[in-house]
Parts: structure tokens; C-alpha cells; sequence
């Protein structure tokens, strides 16, 4: 069985304090998040910048002292940045700028949509081809985050005009007020339309979570866990750290005898160029 690709989202721009007082929101937070989820089994940490009073930023001075402090606590994990809003509070080539500092991985929202009630969540494909043209250049694995099926196709273009390599690291974003619903049928169509050996992962909002890392652990693809995209480990109760959700996906995958990757069996597998110099 492929090795399984644990990605912890440890803060997310959307998930607050009042929802779990377990959030980890200041610089050291955040960074003992992502150590405990990487020593839990995860390859990957997403990460979202917040400010000095924990609210989401995409300020690359933030980005950069995040990734050099969780660096110095010793964590390998490969580090996955958001070029998000931070929670609309960027404009579109603001979130832009924590691309400089090469990140092994960077997410690309690969269309735009409603996100939940009030928001629209903007992607333009011309904002598109500047992001994935400035990846390519910095060596940026683009994370290809997907909400709807239209989402595949824009990032199938991307592909074929050469902007992004074949065959892509894909992440299904599932279950978001505005985008695809989180039910199997969903699933496997958009699994459907990805390109032929698409390293794909699935990620589940709220109580989707969990029913959909069990779905890409059944299905040979990779998981996505962590506090930005649901605070509770049972119903009505609320997780109490980050890596207490990736300790469960790698008990379940011990189980099944999937082995779990390691950051660098994570590297080989996706064709990444390995740590960059350390950030300064
Ligand atoms: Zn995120």
C-alpha cells in the first residue's frame, strides 16, 4: 500500500478561539502545534500566519518568523503555506508575498466561490496564472485546492498551458457552505476528473472530518486533519490538541497496514526538492 500522507491544518484563518479555547494562535502555539503534529505522524503542516493579538495575517514577516521558529524547535515536517485571504482580510497580490519565502509547498485556490454566507472567496484564473507562475519560478509545489468540480477543470488548464506540472498534488476541499458537498458520491465523481496519477488528499469540514479521512484511508488516497477544519474528535466534544486528531488517523492506518510517510518518504513521493536554505 502507498505510504499515507498526513497533512495537520493547525489554525486555519476561520477557526477562533471561541470555538475551542485548544486553538493554537500565538507564533509559539503555532509552532509547538506543528512539532506535536509532525512527532504524531504528520508529513505536512498547512500553515496561516497570525499577528501578536491571533488574528490571521498574510504578512511574509509573520510567515517568516513562524517557519524559522518552528524550524528551530527541530520540526521537518514539509511546510504547506496558504496563499488564502486571511479570512478576506488580504487582497489577492498581498497573499502573495509569503510565496518569497520558497516554501516546499504553497496552496493555490484553484477557482472562486461563495464561502459560507457573506463572503466571496476571489480567484480569478489571471490571478491564478500569476501564482502559479511565481511557484514555479521559486520551486513552490502548488497544493491544488479544490471546492468544486469547476475548480478541477481551472487547474486542468493550469496544467495544460504549462503552468503547473502534471500530474499535481490535489487537495478536495469538501463540505465548505458555498462549495461541494462532503458526501461519497461527490467524491468519487471530482476523484473522476483528476488527471491519471494525481496524488490526492481529502479533507472533510466539521463532522466531515473524520468520515472523510476514513474514505481516503479505505480509498489509497492521503488525509488532511487539524483544528482549521473541525474542533471536535467526538460529537460535542471538542479536540484537545491538533496532534490528538493526527494520533488517531495513524492508529487507524496501523490498523489497516497503511504505512505512514515520513516528511522525506513524503518528499520522494511528490517530487519535492527537499528543505530550503534556512529562512534568515
Ligand atoms: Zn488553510
Amino acid at each position: 500500500m502507498q505510504p499515507l500522507v498526513i497533512t495537520a491544518a493547525v489554525t486555519g484563518s476561520l477557526t477562533s478561539t471561541e470555538q475551542t479555547p485548544h486553538l493554537p494562535v500565538t507564533l509559539d502555539e503555532i509552532a509547538d502545534a506543528a512539532v506535536t503534529s509532525w512527532q504524531a505522524g504528520a508529513a505536512i503542516i498547512h500553515l496561516h500566519a497570525r499577528d501578536d493579538s491571533g488574528v490571521p495575517t498574510q504578512d511574509p514577516e509573520i510567515y517568516r518568523r513562524l517557519v524559522a521558529r518552528i524550524r528551530d524547535k527541530g520540526c521537518e515536517a514539509i511546510l504547506n503555506i496558504s496563499t488564502g485571504s486571511a479570512g478576506g482580510r488580504a487582497q489577492l497580490d498581498e497573499r502573495l508575498g509569503c510565496l518569497e519565502l520558497a516554501p516546499e509547498v504553497a496552496t493555490l485556490d484553484c477557482g472562486s466561490m461563495n464561502f459560507g454566507d457573506e463572503r466571496v472567496f476571489e480567484n480569478p484564473m489571471t490571478f491564478l496564472r500569476r501564482a502559479a507562475a511565481r511557484m514555479r519560478e521559486l520551486g513552490v509545489l502548488p497544493e491544488l485546492e479544490v471546492f468544486d468540480t469547476g475548480m478541477i477543470e481551472n487547474a486542468r488548464r493550469l496544467i495544460d498551458e504549462g503552468l503547473i506540472a502534471p500530474p499535481g498534488m490535489w487537495q478536495l476541499c469538501l463540505g465548505v457552505r458555498g462549495g461541494a458537498p462532503a458526501d461519497h458520491a461527490t467524491v468519487a465523481h471530482m476523484l473522476g476528473r483528476l488527471p491519471a496519477g494525481a496524488h490526492w488528499s481529502l479533507l472533510g469540514i466539521g463532522r466531515h472530518q473524520l468520515e472523510l479521512n476514513l474514505a481516503s484511508l479505505a480509498w489509497g488516497g492521503h488525509v488532511r486533519t487539524g483544528l482549521e477544519d473541525n474542533v471536535y474528535y467526538l460529537p460535542r466534544q471538542l479536540a484537545t490538541s491538533n496532534a490528538q486528531l493526527v494520533n488517531r488517523v495513524t492508529r487507524i492506518a496501523a490498523e489497516i497496514g497503511r504505512p505512514i510517510a515520513t516528511p522525506d518518504q513524503a518528499r520522494e513521493l511528490l517530487g519535492l526538492r527537499g528543505v530550503a536554505a534556512p529562512v534568515s
